[in-house]
This record gives structure tokens, sequence and C-alpha cells, in this order.
């Protein structure tokens, strides 16, 4: 069966790859030819890369995920594929050329604050130690063990905290996957 789409060739050959693309395509870490290489094959004629748009690729790619439900899901996205710091160029004698990226951060806090409310519901959690936990699930490398000594939470407690979260949030990223890819290739945009 042809699904009808709005390409004549998919622009994208994995999830994966159409995700990095729209979250990161803004701090210029896409050149005209790593972009080409990422979306690979030959160049495909008409629409698509022919007449690529990158900020219009990103757009449409960021109203798929957008339209997830629940919202975190979308959120999980941008925290795995988003990178966490951008380029500076503040010029400033201290910068060290990079600085936070402002999108993922603001995942990360909202990501906390669902993790507050479902993985740890009833369970008093302080701030500090949410956001160590849900970093860590992200691959930010950061001490458990000092985030609870902060927090006044034993060893064990934060182990059991640290499933919970790691569990709700690998069930959660396992479905956003799933529906994105779902609805990118529907859009055409991933083959
Ligand atoms: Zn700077």
């Amino acid at each position: 069966m042809q699904i009808e789409t709005q390409f004549e060739s998919a622009l994208f050959r994995s999830v994966g790859g159409a995700l990095s693309f729209a979250f990161n395509f803004m701090h210029g870490q896409y050149k005209s030819s790593a972009m080409a290489t990422m979306m690979g094959g030959p160049k495909p004629t008409g629409r698509g890369l022919g007449g690529l748009d990158g900020a219009g690729t990103s757009g449409m790619i960021r109203a798929e995920i957008d339209a997830l439900d629940p919202r975190i899901r979308g959120q999980i996205l941008v925290a795995r594929f988003a990178v966490r710091a951008v380029p500076c160029d503040c010029r400033h004698a201290c910068c060290s050329g990079l600085r936070p990226n402002a999108e993922w951060l603001l995942a990360i806090a909202e990501i906390s604050e669902l993790v507050r409310t479902e993985a740890l519901a009833g369970r008093s959690v302080n701030f500090q130690l949410r956001h160590v936990l849900v970093r860590r699930y992200f691959g930010v490398h950061c001490s458990l063990l000092d985030a609870a000594a902060a927090a006044g939470v034993d060893r064990d407690t934060a182990s059991a905290h640290a499933s919970r979260v790691i569990g709700y949030l690998k069930a959660q990223e396992q479905r956003a996957r799933y529906d994105i890819e779902g609805r990118l290739k529907a859009a055409g945009i991933v083959e």
C-alpha cells in the first residue's frame, strides 16, 4: 500500500537522525555536507533534499513532537536528542565558548516536575535530588550519593527513588519513540 506523503522521497533514514536534526539545526552543528550524509543516499530530485529548507524541515518535525500526548513524551525526546550545550560567542574572557542549551534545561525541569507528581507521587523528594535522578537518566554524570546526602536521604531510599524514576521514564521514552516513529513515517519525513 502506498502511503501518500508530502515528499517524493523521505528526508531521513532514521528517527534519531530526524530528531537530532530538528533540535540542533539552529545551533549550526549541521553543515550541508553533514546534513546530506545524515539524510543519506543519492540526492533526490524535485522536492526533498534538492529544495531543502532546514528551518522548515526542523519545524515540521517539531510540530509532530509537539503533538505527542502526554506532553512529557515530547520533553523526553528533547532531553534525549537536544545537545546540552551550545556554542557561545559572547567573547567574555571567562567564557568557555559553550553555554547551556536553554531548551534542554527547560525539558529537564519540566520532566523533573512531572516525576514529582507521577513517578514519585506520595514521596517527599527534594528539588535537587529529583533533578539529579532525571539528569542521570539522560546520561549526565552526577553523584546520586552526594545528592542523597545533601537531601538528607539514606542510600537505600535514594536507590529506591532512582528505580522508580528510571522505570517511569523508560516506559514513557519507549512510547515516545514508538509514537514519533509512526508520525514521522506517516508524514514521509523518515523512510
Ligand atoms: Zn559566552
